[in-house]
């Protein structure tokens, strides 16, 4: 469900057209048929407020027509509890619509309608978003029978291949990773958690048990530029027992899909026992979106925490310094950064350039009880959740290595504050050799925030 800007200037263009009343304009690709000249259009809009009553999160809706051998895709435009996009320029005939909810990289739920599309004539599509038992529906507004089940989702597509890394820049640690092919999008999202995870739905049947705390959620925004799509979210999740702050961030590399993931999971649905937990699951949301270790901008995330010193010149990065403020204001305890590897540290892979692979490692900066809790979280890991021991003679354990790289956030959090600061660093596996599943490395992803909620005291 990739927003697809060629398709949509296209769609901008024969819009301009048929508006100009000038078919003579039309593009003729090359080797099809002259494009259909009478055309339609058609007004999709989509009532959104009963998710927005139930404050069910979304992002975006977008939909996909295709027809008469043509695809178009369109993001529709949120304003208040609506979203609507008028499409001008479609070939009369049948054309399908697939509208979509998205929340970030999930999809929370699909629609599929038959459109015809009439000449002259603009065709409405009118669908109302629905939440029941938790679960969000897309249905045509007007209501369908008890019973008619709705259209099937899309399966997820396949993610684009991230961008090929930067091996052989010179640092020491966290070296640019290879692309992995696409694995399906929103399929992982599925899975069911591990039995006793937290904020897998265990609340819905909880047996009876003394009054739990209480756990609010708040959501704040880091704005680092004019452009409201790319504001980074801070969630703040408090429990009414009191208790330490820890931090958790997600999304420094875009490429590094499960760390996001995982985070925006924690983020949006686990609960705390004491405490507050902040969250930053999409730190560098133009890098997430691009499913790339960089935004358009090209600027490395985890280079832009200067240590010992205000991150305020001229140079430095205005989304890295909002980052820092809410470290500064929140003062926690320790701290956690997901990312992904690649190649095995055990096997001493290294990329072109000389730098070894930090694939199944756990990056330390050595404060406070730091060194501890690694080696507890790698002991759990590498004694229950290791599924290839002995693969290739290799056991893919984790290792605890460090420090963390110069200019990450967890070097500057370590250094700057004297706190426990992590990267964990699952790997996406070893070129031409084996990989791992996304699904594997969120698993390992989960059991490392858990258990470093428990360590300091968040949770049970
Ligand atoms: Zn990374």
């Amino acid at each position: 469900m990739t927003f697809k800007k060629p398709f949509s200037l296209f769609v901008v263009l024969l819009a301009a057209v048929a508006l100009a009343g000038c078919t003579s304009l039309l593009p003729q690709l090359p080797g099809q048929p002259p494009v259909e000249t009478d055309h339609g259009s058609v007004r999709l809009s989509v009532d959104l407020s009963e998710i927005v009553a139930a404050d069910i999160g979304f992002d975006a809706v977008r939909a996909e027509l295709a027809g008469g051998g043509r695809f178009l895709a369109e993001e529709l435009t949120i304003a208040g509890d609506t979203a609507e996009a008028e499409i001008y320029g479609l070939a009369a005939g049948p054309w399908q619509a697939v509208v979509s909810l998205h929340d970030g990289p999930v999809q929370l739920a699909a629609k599929s309608v038959d459109i015809v599309i009439t000449k002259g004539r603009t065709a409405d599509v009118a669908l109302a978003a629905r939440a029941a038992g938790g679960q969000v529906s897309l249905e045509t507004a007007d209501g369908e029978p008890p019973g008619q089940p709705g259209a099937p989702g899309e399966p997820g597509e396949p993610g684009e291949p991230n961008e090929p890394g930067q091996p052989g820049d010179g640092d020491d640690e966290e070296p640019g990773e290879p692309g992995e092919p696409g694995l399906p999008g929103d399929g992982d999202d599925d899975e069911p958690g591990e039995p006793g995870q937290p904020g897998d739905g265990d609340d819905e049947d909880a047996d009876p048990a003394p009054e739990p705390p209480a756990v609010t959620r708040e959501v704040r925004y880091i704005q680092s530029g004019s452009r409201t799509e790319t504001r980074t979210e801070v969630y703040i999740i408090r429990s009414s027992e009191p208790g330490p702050t820890v931090m958790l961030v997600g999304g420094v590399h875009g490429s590094e899909r499960s760390g996001w993931m995982v985070a925006g999971e924690v983020a949006r649905e686990w609960d705390i026992d004491r405490g507050t937990l902040v969250v930053i699951p999409e730190a560098n949301k133009d890098a997430v979106r691009r499913l790339s270790r960089t935004g358009r901008d090209g600027r490395d995330l985890n280079r832009a925490f200067p240590r010992g010193r205000a991150i305020d010149r001229p140079t430095d990065w205005l989304l890295a310094q909002r980052i820092w403020d809410v470290v500064l204001e929140f003062q926690p305890e320790a701290l956690l950064d997901l990312h992904e590897g690649w190649g095995l540290r055990e096997a001493g892979d290294r990329f072109p350039g000389g730098t070894l692979s930090v694939g199944q490692t756990i990056i330390v900066y050595p404060a406070g009880d730091a060194e501890d809790f690694a080696r507890h979280v790698i002991n759990v890991l590498n004694t229950h959740h290791n599924p290839f021991y002995g693969t290739a003679g290799l056991t893919y354990n984790f290792r605890m290595i460090g420090p963390p790289v110069d200019g990450s956030l967890a070097r500057k959090a370590g250094n700057d504050l004297g706190i426990p600061a992590f990267i964990a660093e699952p790997t996406q596996g070893r070129a031409g050799r084996h990989q791992t599943t996304l699904a594997q490395r969120q698993h390992w992803h989960r059991v490392i925030v858990e258990e470093f909620l428990r360590w300091y005291g968040l949770i049970q």
